[in-house]
């Protein structure tokens, strides 16, 4: 018997988690932490699995939605191996180690007695159960080699990939976060098709249609030009990133703008976390399948700055580009403390290339009118808005057209949805069985064993 249990507290993307039951092997897959709930209810509902065995686990990328509970349910299971890419193992402890910092911080703010969830010496301790393998080669899971899992290249993160589960002729695949086309570093997903019975498949941009007109190259073009424009009225720039993945691949982006000389020869600041994060990157340039082989971004001659001080908020100069982390200007990080400052300019430009949360310090900024005063960071007064705000489009994820062609190919005798909100989900559901009327869809519910 093989079934399938979600253990994510509802159908979102919040901490999401899996849980595959193979005959008596029992595969974990992902364990993330909600990025915007606090507290226990932030962590996968592991409370159903907790009383019997695991064999093993697979990680599938490093973004905390996956990882950021990993730790916690190693506690449990110090002698499971948990399954990843060489560089998902060397991005997710940066991350994790961060999270500490994140929940220590939380923890002396909000009086949250239960933070943080685990230590930085635990973080050394249960990494030495991860276990690197590399994409496109077979391994098993379990210790009398009956259940085998080859990963595939997902496109959306450095190491990201899908895990093919196989069991006596039974294939199972886990798209995991996936991007079917080609970033600026980050090539295009490289997914099996040929025989999968179960296809557990995320959703993330299921509820928004792109522009049939987009291009990823047309839309580098516009935000080239916006800069050009905001720099030659003697403005600066801000583009809010997060530390991982955005961070890099938006700098490449305008590196290679700057190349094709639609954009002047200038540095983009970045701080903090963005910078190990980048250095991650850099080594692993040579290494992994991707565009720019062995170009370090820490090593280009004048692309990145950095702040003279760690920790420091950089001074706001005219003519420069922030590239700055956290992606939606989240209070306490750099992008938001600069921000109170920077969006009272009206020279100024945020460009937003990433998703913005409703609630979130960003979303704020760029949903209100000129002149009216925002508060981006709940300790301080409100400020006017008086830059200039624009938004593009440069998804590390699928759009749902090209899921729904990805399912068409595969044709599988089910689909499990996930990795996506109640109306992503619903519109995914919808037009696969249009296209695939033969093919079962699931939409799992929290907690409940499905067999597959
Ligand atoms: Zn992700
Ligand atoms: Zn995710």
């Amino acid at each position: 018997m093989i079934s399938f249990k979600s253990l994510t507290r509802q159908n979102e993307i919040g901490a999401n988690s899996y849980l595959i039951k193979i005959d008596n092997k029992r595969i974990l897959i992902d364990a993330g932490m909600h990025p915007k709930v606090e507290g226990k209810e932030s962590l996968p509902d592991f409370s159903s699995i907790i009383d019997d065995h695991i064999d093993a686990a697979i990680l599938s990328h490093a973004h905390l939605d996956h990882s950021g509970s990993m730790p916690v349910i190693q506690r449990h299971y110090p002698e499971m191996p948990v399954m990843m890419t060489e560089s998902t193992s060397a991005l997710a402890q940066a991350l994790l180690h961060n999270s500490v910092n994140v929940m220590t911080s939380k923890r002396n703010e909000l009086g949250m007695d239960e933070y943080p969830f685990f230590t930085h010496k635990e973080i050394h301790k249960i990494s030495k159960q991860w276990c690197a393998r590399r994409p496109g080669r077979s391994f098993v899971l379990d210790d009398q080699n009956k259940v085998n899992c080859t990963f595939y290249e997902a496109g959306h993160v450095l190491g990201a990939i899908g895990a093919l589960i196989e069991y006596k002729g039974k294939k199972i695949f886990y798209t995991g976060d996936v991007h079917f086309e080609d970033q600026s570093i980050i090539k295009g997903a490289d997914f099996p098709t040929d025989d999968i019975d179960t296809l557990i498949l995320e959703c993330t941009r299921g509820s928004s249609p792109r522009p049939s007109e987009y291009s990823r190259k047309s839309e580098a073009e516009r935000l080239a030009q916006s800069i050009e424009n905001c720099l030659d009225e003697g403005g600066s720039v801000m583009i809010p990133l997060f530390a991982m993945g955005k961070t890099q691949e938006t700098v490449t982006m305008l590196y290679e703008l700057q190349k094709e000389r639609k954009l002047r020869r200038l540095s983009f600041l970045i701080g903090g976390l963005s910078i190990k994060m980048t250095k991650i990157y850099d080594r692993f340039s040579s290494s992994v399948r991707r565009n720019h082989q062995g170009m370090k971004l820490m090593r280009e001659k004048g692309l990145l700055s950095t702040p003279s001080t760690r920790g420091q908020i950089p001074q706001i100069t005219q003519g420069n580009v922030y590239t700055l982390s956290s992606g939606m200007m989240t209070e306490k990080t750099l992008s938001n403390r600069l921000g109170r400052q920077f969006i009272t300019n009206p020279r100024n430009l945020v460009a937003s290339v990433g998703y913005a949360d409703p609630e979130s310090p960003l979303a704020k900024v760029l949903g209100s009118e000129e002149d009216e005063s925002i508060q981006i960071d709940s300790n301080y007064d409100p400020v006017k808005r008086r830059c200039s705000v624009e938004t593009f489009d440069f998804s590390g994820h699928s759009p749902r057209e090209n899921l729904l062609e990805y399912a068409q190919t595969v044709c599988p005798n089910r689909i499990i949805l996930v990795h996506g909100d109640q109306l992503s989900i619903e519109w995914m559901k919808q037009h696969i069985k249009e296209r695939l009327p033969e093919t079962e869809v699931v939409v799992p519910i929290p907690s409940q064993e499905i067999e597959i």
